[in-house]
């Protein structure tokens, strides 16, 4: 990968790929995290005096224009974090786009319309993306969140364009490679969420790395109903039940299952005492103690998926445990997915991690192994 701070791009049009897939609630952003990741490849740009013009998804509009997924209170957002005029084209490809692009001075900034409006955007086509490449010099790639899938603006794009990647794009992979190549020991990663089959791959390829996996959420029961527990009425996979199975024949010694769990009632009881009309909604006390010494000790933690049904207050106990525990833990920790992050973000921990993934999608197909097809594209630099 060829990075920005390599490109000369002084003068230059430079079409930076970014992921501004924002909440919005009446017309405002109200979570501005991925935002705030994009800042250093702006910043640098302008200094560096490029004429910068933004591209982003938002949502699922689904080729067609959808009102409510504009991206002009993106623009707006951001112009107060940049603290300078972001401007705004409610369009991305054609001729106004292009005349307003040529107004640009060095330095300046132009936000243009949500992507997913053209259909072909999702297709990868080359077409669209040759469109897109045509009011620009260069293009930068500085959204790690949208790297696994091949979307025009992400792939086909670098076959029209000479391709760096962005600070925070490279700032996702050295910390997500590092945990699979060398990572100091003890490693330990923590999986949780509701679904087994979200998170196989990882957890296939991080056995053989880490020298523990912790399980919580609903994920845990996909296991313990595998080893024939009592599970009542707590949330499992049926077909992935097998899997379970062989996981924890492979991960015999490294795979670390909760020993308590707190019921609907709010009561917490061990693993081999779950009524049969009572649901399992997060780990124990003593589940969370030990996961949180297990923690505390390691030398690099990766954590994904909260411990238990952390949005309502009384099955948030687990989640905030795994939080704090990462928090204050001296290796490095990395968190992924987009509701362990929403977690920490609500605790209020987030600047204690050493790294906190915007992609969640992304993050976990990176750690499965896999190639991502932005990466690839960035890899292969065709042009110069
Ligand atoms: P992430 O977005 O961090 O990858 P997931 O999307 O996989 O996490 O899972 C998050 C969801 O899992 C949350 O909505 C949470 O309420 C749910 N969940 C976690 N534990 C349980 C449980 N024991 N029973 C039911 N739902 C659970
Ligand atoms: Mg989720």
């Amino acid at each position: 990968m060829r990075s920005v701070k390599e490109a000369d791009v002084r003068g230059k049009y430079v079409l930076v790929r970014v992921g501004f897939d924002v909440p919005l609630k009446n017309g405002k952003v109200v979570d501005d995290k991925r935002l705030r990741v994009s800042l250093p490849t702006i910043s640098l740009l302008r200094k560096k005096g490029a004429k910068i013009i933004l591209i982003s998804h938002l949502g699922r509009p689904d080729g067609k224009v959808v009102e409510e997924l504009r991206l002009a209170p993106v623009a707006k957002a951001l112009s107060k974090l940049l603290k300078y005029p972001v401007l705004y084209e409610p369009d991305c490809i054609g001729s106004d786009v292009e005349e307003r692009v040529r107004e640009l001075h060095d330095g300046d900034v132009l936000l243009l319309e949500n992507l997913r409006f053209y259909p072909e955007e999702e297709k990868d086509d080359k077409g669209f993306a040759q469109k897109l490449a045509a009011f620009a010099d260069i293009y930068i790639n500085d959204a790690f969140s949208v790297c696994h899938r091949a979307h025009a603006s992400i792939r086909a794009i670098t076959e029209f364009l000479p391709a760096y990647s962005g600070l925070s794009l490279e700032q996702e992979v050295k910390m997500l490679s590092s945990l699979l190549r060398n990572p100091k020991h003890p490693f330990i990663a923590i999986m949780g969420g509701a679904k087994v089959s979200d998170k196989i791959g990882v957890i296939e390829n991080l056995l053989k790395k880490v020298d523990s996996i912790l399980i919580g959420g609903a994920m845990m029961f996909t296991f313990y109903k595998a080893l024939g527990y009592e599970i009542g009425k707590s949330k499992f996979e049926s077909n992935k039940v097998a899997l379970a199975k062989v996981l924890l024949k492979r991960g015999k010694k490294n795979i670390i299952l909760p020993i308590d769990v707190v019921l609907n009632s709010k009561k917490a009881v061990s693993v081999h005492k779950i009524p049969k009309s009572a649901a399992g909604l997060d780990i124990g006390p003593e589940t969370q103690a030990i996961y949180a010494e297990l923690i505390r000790e390691a030398k690099t933690v990766f954590w994904n998926g909260p411990m238990g049904m952390f949005e309502n207050k009384n099955f948030a106990k687990g989640t905030a445990a795994v939080a704090k525990a990462m928090a204050k833990c001296k290796g490095i920790t990395v968190v992924g997915g987009g509701d362990s992050v929403a977690a920490i973000e609500k605790a209020k921990l987030s600047d204690k991690f050493t790294h906190v993934s915007t992609g969640g999608g992304a993050s976990l197909e990176f750690l499965e192994g896999k190639e991502l097809p932005g990466i690839k594209a960035l890899n292969e630099n065709i042009l110069n």
